[in-house]
């Protein structure tokens, strides 16, 4: 089960724009460090990534996406709205 991970502790480059982004812990308040499958976003360009088993960083692919349960992907909509607003 992918869970929603916020943006905080350690950095690493965004795939698609190559900033340096924080990542880590789960939204869930659970504290847990991101394993692979897991879903965050890019807090400079907004794009959908998710963990590889390298603990790296790749853009979530549209097909994925769609395969994500709806409550996933409506929160990550949320999340994205949110961000943008907040710049
Ligand atoms: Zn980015």
């Amino acid at each position: 089960m992918s869970k929603l991970i916020s943006l905080d502790i350690d950095r690493k480059f965004c795939p698609c724009c190559n900033s340096f982004i924080a990542v880590n812990t789960a939204t869930d308040g659970s504290g847990s460090a991101p394993s692979a499958g897991d879903i965050s976003v890019c807090s400079v360009c907004y794009e959908i990534l998710e963990f590889n088993d390298q603990n790296s960083l790749r853009r979530l692919s549209n097909e994925k996406f769609m395969k994500l349960p709806e409550q996933t992907r409506i929160d990550l909509n949320n999340l994205i709205f949110i961000m943008r607003n907040a710049h």
